[in-house]
């Protein structure tokens, strides 16, 4: 079933650049009268000196898509951007936070989503109380398409001995839009909050078997893209609910974030339970870890 495609666009210098800057890993031999040539996985990129760029082969489309009504953004309007739609959005929760796992979301939001997201409210989930995301978020998750990844802290203190936060991040992120692919077309408009620069983004991912691509980076990217207001809501939400469980399940309450109210939790936990438990509710690279140690 292999289908050949064509799609042929007129870029800009700007995203010429972007186009190249994304797939520059991929950079194939430059053929006659062209810029350059990107062969990123089933699809050829031909930048020509006329300036059209072909895109050709199995994910043509695909890798076109980002390109055909992407903004240019430029110094004035940084976030002119933010009412492209549809748009996919995605953020993690749980990385500052000493106990509880991560979590990851990738969520879509169309035209016909945004009577709901402005009735909701939605906005950067940090700025929200936990009562506000409880009873927001489920509303969202009824309406939207998005995926959900949730790492517990035992799994996540593993996959920690091979590879740093930023990389960690990247493969959620990029498994979160992996996911919500097969529940729902991506929109050519893809946003990450931004943790990292991009280049170091795809280069965590060499390695992962499906790599979405033709993303948009971006700070603060939950203040100005519903899709990532969105997700980080989402996000924090299970990552409530999260610590809900937890507190269920070891019967106390688990502290936020990772100052010395953290440290006395976990010094508590450990008291009850021992240290050798700690591993299943905190992320044990963080300094608090030694705080709690050197307490006992
Ligand atoms: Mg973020």
């Amino acid at each position: 079933m292999t289908t050949e495609t064509f799609r042929t666009l007129k870029l800009t210098r700007d995203q010429e650049k972007k186009l190249y800057e994304s797939w520059r890993e991929f950079e194939a031999e430059t053929p006659p009268y062209a810029r350059f040539q990107l062969r990123p996985e089933n699809c050829v990129i031909t930048c020509y000196e006329s300036g059209k760029t072909v895109f050709q082969g199995k994910d043509a489309m695909v890798y076109a898509a980002a390109f055909e009504n992407a903004p240019v953004r430029t110094a004035e309007s940084p976030s002119a951007s933010g009412d492209i739609l549809p748009q996919a959005g995605s953020d993690e929760v749980g990385t500052g936070d000493y106990f509880g796992p991560v979590c990851v979301c990738a969520a879509i939001v169309s035209e016909a989503d945004m009577d709901l997201i402005r009735e909701l409210g939605v906005r950067d989930s940090k700025k929200l109380t936990d009562q506000q995301i409880r009873e927001i978020a489920p509303k969202l998750m009824q309406q939207l398409k998005y995926s959900l990844l949730i790492v517990g802290n035992s799994t996540y203190n593993r996959v920690h001995e091979s590879s740093n936060l930023n990389a960690i991040k990247a493969k959620l992120h990029n498994q979160a839009y992996v996911n919500l692919m097969k529940k729902a077309p991506l929109p050519p408009f893809k946003v990450v909050d931004q943790f990292t620069p991009e280049r170091s983004y795809y280069s965590y991912l060499k390695n992962e078997k499906q790599i979405v691509r033709g993303i948009h980076f971006e700070t603060k990217a939950e203040d100005h893209y519903p899709a990532v207001g969105a997700a980080s809501l989402i996000a924090r939400y299970a990552f409530i609910r999260s610590m809900e469980q937890m507190s269920e399940a070891w019967d106390m309450e688990f502290v936020k974030g990772a100052g010395a109210a953290v440290d006395r939790c976990g010094i508590e936990f450990v008291r009850k339970y021992g240290y050798e438990k700690l591993g299943e509710v905190a992320k044990l690279h963080f300094k608090n870890t030694e705080k709690i140690k050197a307490a006992l």
